[in-house]
């Protein structure tokens, strides 16, 4: 059976507050983490679609993804 992304996550089994930092240099525990992750594309790209506000996903705090967006809207 195919697993998913979710089960293959670097983060999973961890503190979830380590993902959802109140400043953005509190992000790097997390960052560095995902940096580690072999679905950091998936997981980066279901924040985007989905429009998560919060956390970091795929190495991402929302600031980032806001950018990211914009640059897509720009680009296309
Ligand atoms: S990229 Fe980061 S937040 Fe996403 S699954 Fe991997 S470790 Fe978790």
């Amino acid at each position: 059976m195919q697993q998913t992304w979710h089960e293959q996550a670097a983060c999973r089994g961890l503190d979830p507050d380590i993902f959802y930092p109140v400043t953005d240099e509190e992000a790097e525990s997390a960052k560095d983490i995902c940096a580690t992750c072999t679905v950091r594309v998936a997981c980066l790209e279901y924040a985007l679609i989905g429009r998560e506000h919060d956390g970091v996903w795929g190495g991402a705090t929302e600031r980032d993804r806001r950018r990211m967006v914009r640059q897509r809207r720009r680009t296309a």
